[in-house]
């Protein structure tokens, strides 16, 4: 059921800039037929069309969520890394569970989790980025977070992650954080790139190259070769960069450069590249990614649960920069909501620049058009005749919309208590009523609950 007519929504939001962010003169209807929209205005329904009846609702593209870490959406608030900073944590918390996810059940099962939780804060897009394979996997991980984003129609963008060196922190002897050679990782990307990869402007799946970090996980000839080898199969590239002072130090003392200096020299910057924080960058970093076209996936809930700081959003938007919102591992978050999320980058940048510093409909671009720009899926993000049809409508009777004065802000300055109604992935209702069809809240419960018992139990053991 991709095709339908969505009438009499309250305000429509459109993830474009300035004053084309919004369709205020009067009604705004829209069209979707064959997963498209290719309709917009006072229309009056066609014979045999559905109608979708959108009153008091907040329409606005489908969330597109640039950095993620699936698996640990059954790791959220271990006491161990509660109060961590991200060396110790990461140490405390992903890498010190990763052996738990040795079981293909367990892993699905929190991909399940995640993809839920963000599905119904309104999110249709999602870029995984995997860093937990090794040699001997005895699973497909890949192809598993692409069969149950199938399952519940979610657009999908798996960043297969390597390390071909392991870090000092990781050093807990385990053959699940054992290195991956580099000929083994190209073998398996390249397999992955024929079966999943898309190329289309709204391709529903997508493999991108991600090593884990570019300063610690691969060596700097090996960098350079995977960004030749990316680009040789025309995929995109993605990693961690400056979470924290750390990376700046570290690539100071080694490689005697900053690290944004340091991804240049090896070829990872461009259009077809972005990385996750940067929330540590020098003025000269920050032209840099702006003047290459290297994106942002901006995680602020992490960074702030993290203590890791404020990244330079503001600066970047000022000299052009392209900036998407990601809302990364659970682990680090306890949510994979892009509601809370975007709430907080609201929140985070007024506090520190002042209250003129970023508009709910500047954080709705990016968190809608910015990410679509980042994952290079033109096709999505936008509400506009030709645009899939990835939407999410909003309840403006939801308790905390009630006494708002402006609908077309509550996507953004309501948070986590706006109650999502209806989600669209390609035309299709993949969230009715506020909930997953076929979706049992309470079974899901209850195999989480379970799993997280194994976990411990694993790890104790
Ligand atoms: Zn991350």
């Amino acid at each position: 059921m991709s095709d339908c007519l969505i009438q009499n929504a309250t305000a429509v939001l459109t993830g474009l800039p300035e004053e084309r962010a919004r369709l205020s003169q009067g009604r705004c209807d829209v069209r979707v037929r064959q997963g498209k929209i290719t309709a917009m205005g006072a229309l009056v329904p066609e014979p045999g069309e559905v109608v979708h009846d959108a009153t008091d609702r907040v329409l606005a593209p489908g969330w597109v969520n640039t950095h993620h870490h699936l698996f640990q959406s059954l790791l959220k608030g271990v006491p161990a890394g509660l109060n961590a900073r991200l060396a110790e944590w990461l140490a405390a918390v992903p890498v010190r569970h990763r052996r738990a996810f040795d079981h293909e059940a367990v892993f699905r099962l929190a991909v399940r989790v995640g993809l839920s939780e963000l599905l119904l804060s309104g999110c249709t897009t999602v870029a995984d980025h995997q860093y937990h394979h090794y040699p001997d996997m005895p699973f497909d991980a890949t192809a598993v977070v692409f069969d149950e984003a199938d399952r519940l129609g979610v657009r999908m963008v798996v960043c297969r992650g390597v390390a071909t060196q392991v870090r000092q922190i990781d050093a807990t002897p385990s053959p699940q954080i054992a290195p991956e050679p580099l000929d083994l990782f190209f073998r398996k990307v390249a397999d992955d790139a024929t079966r999943f990869n898309d190329t289309a402007p709204d391709a529903m799946r997508r493999v991108v190259v991600a090593p884990t970090t570019p300063n610690w996980s691969v060596k700097p000839d090996e960098l350079r070769e995977i960004a030749r080898f990316a680009r040789s199969l025309q995929l995109r590239m993605h990693s961690h960069l400056s979470e924290t002072p750390d990376y700046g130090r570290h690539t100071a003392e080694v490689f005697g450069c900053t690290p944004l200096a340091f991804v240049e020299r090896h070829e990872w910057v461009g259009p077809d590249v972005w990385f996750a924080h940067l929330v540590w960058m020098e003025a000269t970093e920050q032209r840099l990614l702006a003047q290459s076209g290297t994106g942002m996936a901006h995680c602020p809930q992490c960074n702030a649960r993290l203590g890791s700081g404020t990244a330079p959003v503001v600066e970047l938007l000022r000299q052009g920069g392209k900036v998407s919102l990601g809302v990364d591992g659970a682990a680090s978050n306890e949510a994979a909501d892009m509601l809370s999320e975007v709430h907080m980058a609201y929140l985070m940048h007024r506090l520190r620049h002042g209250p003129d510093a970023l508009s709910t409909d500047d954080v709705m671009r990016m968190a809608t058009a910015g990410g679509a720009e980042v994952l290079g899926l033109p096709g999505i993000g936008t509400i506009e005749i030709g645009q899939a049809a990835d939407l999410a409508s909003y309840r403006l009777d939801s308790i905390a919309a009630i006494g708002l004065h402006d609908p077309g802000s509550a996507p953004v300055l309501c948070g986590r208590s706006l109650q999502t109604d209806t989600v669209w992935v390609a035309g299709k209702p993949v969230v009715q009523r506020g909930e997953i069809p076929g979706l049992d809240r309470t079974r899901l419960a209850a195999h989480a609950r379970e799993a997280v018992q194994q976990i411990v139990q694993t790890v104790a053991s």
